[in-house]
């Protein structure tokens, strides 16, 4: 449809070409707008910047203290490079009340003869308990090997720290072992090579009873055969801290032939 617009044609051409301005101009302005937000931004960059470092900063020491506490503890201080090879750890951060400070690896004991007996593998143990496994080395299972006219050479670590509940059942009391409070013995080995049992009814019965009864002396809990099921094939010695220091000493020193308590069903409140 032929519309005789004549001059509105030039008001519209002109509004037109005001728009297309205005459109630029807007377009121009979004454009350094944003620049400008961007460049603002990038400007406040740097100043957050810092903070992460300002954060990363105590780190190191923290990790170092970590590293540090050892020399502070009386224990550290007697469990000597004479008597034993036990570096310290960082104190261990696990969940729940697997918190331990003041830790170490037992990889070795020094006799008073400088024989050296090795843990195998290298315990991870709260230091006061290294201590005591040191001094259980030294004056209990050392002279006790000297009847088979062999020196000891090393001793089993079947189980040191490991934060679980008593006995692995879920839900059960927090297992000395989750205090790196315990170990779990099977064998110690002779220099010739020869292994022994501690619960093997087919070893010496007369070493084992008197393994027994200084281990017994020592620890507040052992668990052998005979106990709850859970330690026919090994013993579990702890320092578990009881009222009335009340002491556990359950291991049943087997003659030949004598059968083995069978496992019990999972209950929630067994034995360690
Ligand atoms: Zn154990």
């Amino acid at each position: 449809m032929a519309v005789p617009i004549g001059p509105y044609n030039v008001v519209i051409r002109a509004h037109i070409e005001t728009v297309k301005l205005l459109s630029a101009l807007l377009a121009l302005l979004a454009f350094f707008g944003f620049a400008t937000c961007g460049f603002a931004a990038a400007k406040r960059v740097p100043l957050p910047r810092p903070r992460p470092a300002e954060i990363a900063r105590p780190e190191p020491p923290a990790e170092a203290s970590a590293e540090e506490p050892a020399p502070s503890s009386a224990c550290r201080l007697r469990l000597t490079a004479e008597l034993a090879v036990a570096p310290s750890l960082p104190a261990l951060i696990g969940p729940g009340e697997c918190n331990v400070e003041d830790v170490v690896r037992l990889e070795a004991v020094w006799l008073a003869d400088r024989t050296r007996v090795a843990v195998t593998p290298p315990a991870i143990l709260r230091c006061s308990f290294a201590e005591a496994i040191v001094q259980w080395v030294r004056e209990d299972l050392a002279p006790a090997v000297r009847a088979f006219g062999r020196p000891l050479k090393s001793v089993d670590n079947y189980a040191a720290y490991d934060c679980r509940g008593r006995n692995r059942i879920i839900g059960a009391k927090l297992s000395e072992h989750g205090k790196a409070n315990a170990l779990d013995v099977r064998s110690v080995k002779l220099a010739s090579g020869s292994v022994i049992e501690l619960t093997d009814p087919a070893a010496d019965k007369d070493f084992r009873e008197r393994v027994r009864k200084s281990t017994c002396a020592r620890f507040t809990t052992v668990l052998g055969p005979g106990s709850d099921g859970y330690h026919e094939n090994h013993v579990h010695v702890d320092l578990a801290e009881r009222a009335g220091g009340h002491r556990m000493c359950q291991w049943d020193v087997r003659e030949p032939g004598e059968e083995a308590v069978p496992l019990p069903p999972p209950r929630p409140a067994a034995a360690p």
